[in-house]
């Protein structure tokens, strides 16, 4: 029998909780959390898409575009459940203006790839992508003009090229893009907190990017290691191929 009026205290990260059968349930609860995740068709998405085309360390690609099984060390889902609730919840409230909104649509960019993209606003011909993030990248992004170099040139042009792509995955679907914004909003901010990262739509950044894939991909096809690509270190936070280079992973990123 549960203890419901047995006031547990919060634990530590990675802690068991103790009391009666809260271990029990705290495990059952991870079990299911865990196991939904990975049924999930989009944790076991193999083919690069335009949300990783565009990250600027070429070995991530190659990585990427070889198909290589991905760290372990990469392995918590939360960030990524919390992103796709809220996905699904945006989608499902913009569904109601069926004139100006259209919404996860499944667009293609050219070469093989292609995604879901959020959102398209039709009256002003706007690719709309939501990021849905913690407070550090929510700051960073919120203090850096859309014409700084971090979008261009550093950690932001994962992001920029990702809705690009979209942006000419929705004109190779017949829609007259002008163009793309990210919409930012924080797990732990308010929502008059939401912030808009404006460009005018470019299909020269998808054009790169499907070249630089496509690079990938010959030097894959032709047996290469991407341990034997050029590493770029400086972005490797999130990367799932940081890990021991005995097991066939980038130490690179281990600082
Ligand atoms: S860990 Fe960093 S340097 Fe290594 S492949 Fe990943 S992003 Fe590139």
């Amino acid at each position: 029998v549960i203890g419901l009026g047995t006031f547990v205290p919060p634990v530590a990260q990675g802690v068991p909780a103790t009391g009666g059968a809260v271990a029990e349930v705290r495990s059952a609860l991870l079990t299911a959390i865990h196991e939904r995740y990975r049924s999930n068709p989009r944790s076991r998405q193999t083919a690069v898409g335009p949300s990783q085309v565009g990250h600027p360390c070429g070995r991530n690609l190659a990585f990427l575009a070889s198909g290589h099984p991905r760290s372990e060390q990469y392995n918590d889902p939360w960030p990524s459940i919390l992103g796709t609730a809220a996905h699904a919840w945006l989608a499902e409230t913009l569904e109601q203006y069926p004139t100006i909104w259209i919404t996860e649509r499944r667009v293609h960019v050219g070469g093989g790839m292609s995604g879901s993209g959020d959102a398209f606003h039709i009256p002003t011909g706007t690719v709309v992508d939501f990021k849905v993030l913690g407070n550090t990248t929510f700051t960073q992004l919120r203090n850096e003009d859309p014409a700084s170099a971090y979008w261009f040139t550093g950690g932001g042009q994962t992001y920029r090229t990702q809705l690009q792509c979209y942006g000419t995955g929705f004109v190779n679907a017949g829609f007259q893009v002008r163009h793309v914004t990210l919409a930012v909003l924080g797990r732990a901010k308010r929502l008059s907190d939401l912030y808009m990262v404006p460009w005018e739509y470019d299909p020269a950044v998808s054009q790169r990017a499907l070249a630089r894939l496509q690079a990938a991909r010959t030097l894959a096809s032709a047996g290469v290691h991407p341990m034997a690509v050029p590493a770029q270190p400086g972005h490797c936070h999130f990367c799932p191929f940081k890990g021991s280079e005995s097991d066939g992973l980038c130490e690179a990123g281990n600082n």
